[in-house]
């Protein structure tokens, strides 16, 4: 959309296709393109915020659709800058429809659905269009892959000749296990992330009288894969008071689990192809950023394409977005550490002070205190890599109430 209001004549291929009801993306829309489809996705406020300079007229879909609005500083005494701080939140079929819905209505784009592409068109050594499973092919100035963390673009330029993306891939070793609910909306009594001994959980508000709880925790954690279960699942939530009540409706869905997620960055360098979005970026999604750095990396390439730079958006993309993934898996891999170190009873002290400060920060947030929470909440909400302020001292390693990791096992064994 943001390259078709530039003038741009944009095809959009996408293998799954449409919902076969309109309004009923929830409960028909198949997307095997998208294993995340239900899962729990809240859009950050920097999200919203370039959203609402770039395409307000979603924003109104998904409102019309039952999208609510949500502020992150919502517990706070209001000051003017806290609308940094708010969002819309909506299930991801509800945000998608909304998009697709605009997409299909903006001059200039081209939806094709239920067809893959199956390789590259080249001429030379650059690439010059697509290959489709009917047969077809398209053949365009710029091919842009946004074909998510699994695209297949690096063995395609491979089996073209043409050099593959260099490319940093780690499993982050999170595990969700998430569940959809509906009922009355929710008191908010803590944050959205809430970190507890060994796991994290996730309240996260959804459009109309829906929302999504989960837990995340290492993959690596046996004794935790009872969380399947949906009785113990309830059992082990009832211990933090913060997020208890967040269950205490119609369960939408069971316990759906997914692990396996990748921190992943690609380099494309060939000419007449560059990769957006997951497809380039990708990231273990317990902070929620994936769906803000992919509107953050669409927004860049429209503006470098406006600057007439196509073949340097590597390198822009490096600057812009680099400091994103970079702060991004820092936070999991000491998260993950910490967690996986929790299992086995130890203490984790890293030597990394950035660490120690955000400990603090979380910690002095979680207790009340109105300039470490908008600090807290700028880097959350994606306002900013590096915190405003940060407070000196070590804070407790949970500040939040709920179970240890004692407590939470002989839960769990109750429960089973
Ligand atoms: C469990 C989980 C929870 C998440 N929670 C959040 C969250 O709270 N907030 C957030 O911002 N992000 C979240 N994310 C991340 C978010 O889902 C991704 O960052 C986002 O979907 C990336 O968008 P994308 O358009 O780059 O790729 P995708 O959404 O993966 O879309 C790729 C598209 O390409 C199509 N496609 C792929 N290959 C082909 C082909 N060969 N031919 C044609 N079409 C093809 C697919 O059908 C699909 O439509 C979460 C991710 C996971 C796994």
């Amino acid at each position: 959309m943001l390259l078709a209001r530039d003038g741009h004549q944009v095809t959009v291929l996408d293998r799954d296709l449409a919902c076969p009801t309109p309004g009923r993306e929830w409960e028909q829309w198949e997307r095997p393109g998208v294993t995340q489809f239900r899962l729990a996705h809240i859009m950050l406020p920097r999200w919203h915020a370039v959203m609402s300079a770039e395409l307000p007229s979603v924003l109104d879909r998904v409102t019309a659709a039952g999208g609510q609005p949500f502020n992150f500083a919502g517990s706070l005494p209001p000051v003017p800058s806290d609308s940094r701080f708010h969002t819309i939140t909506a299930r991801r079929p509800i945000l998608e429809a909304a998009m697709a819905a605009e997409a299909a209505e903006t001059p200039g784009v081209t939806l094709r659905r239920g067809v893959a592409v199956t390789g590259l068109v080249t001429q030379g050594d650059r690439v010059a269009g697509v290959r489709l499973s009917d047969g077809d092919k398209i053949l365009a100035e710029l091919v842009v892959d946004c074909g998510g963390r699994r695209s297949a673009l690096p063995s395609w330029l491979v089996e073209a000749g043409l050099e593959a993306p260099a490319e940093e891939r780690a499993d982050a070793g999170f595990v969700y296990y998430m569940r959809h609910f509906h009922g009355a909306r929710p008191e908010v009594r803590g944050p959205l992330l809430q970190h507890h001994d060994s796991l994290s959980i996730l309240t996260l508000p959804g459009d109309n009288d829906n929302w999504s709880v989960g837990f995340v925790t290492s993959v690596r954690d046996k004794p935790l894969r009872a969380l399947r279960d949906p009785a113990v699942w309830e059992a082990a939530l009832a211990r933090y008071p913060l997020a208890a009540h967040w269950a205490e409706a119609a369960p939408l869905t069971g316990v759906v689990a997914m692990g396996g997620l990748v921190d992943q960055w690609r380099t494309v360098t060939t000419p007449g192809v560059v990769a957006v979005g997951d497809a380039a970026c990708c990231t273990n999604p317990s902070l929620g950023r994936g769906a803000t750095t992919g509107l953050l990396h669409a927004r860049l390439l429209r503006d470098v394409l406006r600057a007439g730079l196509p073949t340097s958006f590597a390198d822009h993309t490096a600057t812009e977005i680099g400091p994103w993934y970079q702060t991004t898996v820092w936070f999991d891999r000491h998260r993950i550490a910490e967690i996986d170190a929790d299992a086995t009873g130890e203490t984790y002290q890293p030597a990394d002070p950035a660490w120690t400060g955000a400990k603090a920060l979380y910690a002095a947030a979680c207790s009340g205190n109105p300039e470490a929470l908008r600090a807290q909440l700028a880097t959350a909400c994606m306002l900013t890599t590096t915190p405003e302020t940060v407070p000196t001292g070590i804070g407790p390693r949970y500040p939040l109430p709920g179970a240890t990791r004692d407590q939470l096992l002989s839960t769990l064994t109750t429960a089973a």
